[in-house]
């Protein structure tokens, strides 16, 4: 695959015995294998965001984010392929040395910038940033994509592949943005399953909300499979994630798929979709998670 084009998703059955008992149809639509960097949700969320920036003629597009962010190795990607220069604003001091995912976003032509955590959450720019770019110039997109053309994206998940048969449509959910789009672009006879990779996070669904025209009801965020928090997991989950590869042939991560992935298992073996449900679930990719793991800890 070209590193500057992007792939077309595909929908490919899981096939495990529990979905067969319980007469459960289980497929997954894989957005991981797009791209290899700005893999899955995150081309869809940052597209829209990108043809604004166009539209407006900006130049450089500013992102924030952590040293380990799918979101902002995703957006030096996609601004490579959009041709805008990139900038990183990145949570913490500089270190001694960079995360690989910040080191490959530098290699993609982002410039990285380091903010202590109050300037972070104060959105405080550095001020090296204006000595090189003017203010006009700028186009900013919120960390992990959060907003209405984000969701907006998002929507496209479902409205350019044909996934009218399912009855339930399943994926992680971080800010939300992703979960967003699909319960806006869902059609009445389908639920969308969100599964929260975050401890606590209660006040998302108020997020969602927020990013929605009007109330919806036909969602449904799961709490209990965050495993410790953001990016925590344990030998349980590192289990699953490798019998579940073995199962089904499907790679998933430890901060957003392998709990979602698991979560959605887990809510088959309750039974939660009756005799009969047709369940779509999103791989949204973000593979890139598992670097920071010993090697040899998963058998992809
Ligand atoms: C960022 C990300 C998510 C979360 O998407 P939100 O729109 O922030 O909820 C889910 N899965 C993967 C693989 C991601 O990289």
């Amino acid at each position: 695959m070209n590193e500057l084009s992007i792939g077309q998703p595909r929908i490919e059955t899981i096939e495990i015995s529990t979905a067969k008992v319980f007469e459960i149809e289980m497929a997954t639509l894989r957005l991981d294998v797009i791209h290899p960097v700005v893999s899955g949700n995150k081309w869809y969320k940052l597209r829209e965001y990108l043809n604004d920036a166009r539209s407006k003629n900006k130049k450089a597009i500013v992102t924030f984010g952590g040293a380990y962010s799918n979101h902002v190795i995703s957006t030096a990607a996609a601004c490579q392929i959009f041709k805008f220069q990139s900038i990183g604003i990145i949570r913490g001091e500089k270190p001694v040395h960079l995360s690989p995912t910040l080191s490959e976003a530098q290699q993609m032509g982002m410039r990285l910038f380091f903010v202590g955590r109050t300037d972070f959450r104060m959105r405080q720019l550095p001020q090296d940033i204006f000595t090189q770019f003017s203010a006009n110039d700028l186009y900013f997109i919120n960390e992990g994509g959060y907003g209405i053309k984000g969701k907006e994206g998002a929507q496209t998940i479902i409205t350019e592949n044909d996934v009218k048969k399912y009855t339930h449509i399943c994926a992680a959910v971080g800010t939300g943005t992703m979960l967003a789009g699909l319960i806006q672009a869902a059609a009445p006879h389908q639920q969308a399953v969100g599964i929260s990779v975050l401890k606590n996070n209660f006040s998302i669904e108020q997020e969602i909300e927020q990013l929605l025209p009007q109330k919806s009801i036909n969602y449904h965020i799961f709490y209990d499979y965050h495993f410790g928090g953001y990016a925590k997991y344990n030998t349980e989950l590192l289990r699953f994630m490798n019998n579940w590869y073995g199962q089904t042939g499907i790679p998933s991560d430890f901060v957003y798929t392998g709990k979602m992935f698991y979560g959605v298992n887990h809510l088959l073996q309750k039974q939660f979709f009756k005799a009969g449900s047709k369940v779509l679930v999103i791989h949204s990719g973000g593979l890139q998670g598992n670097r920071s793991l010993t090697k040899g800890t998963l058998i992809f």
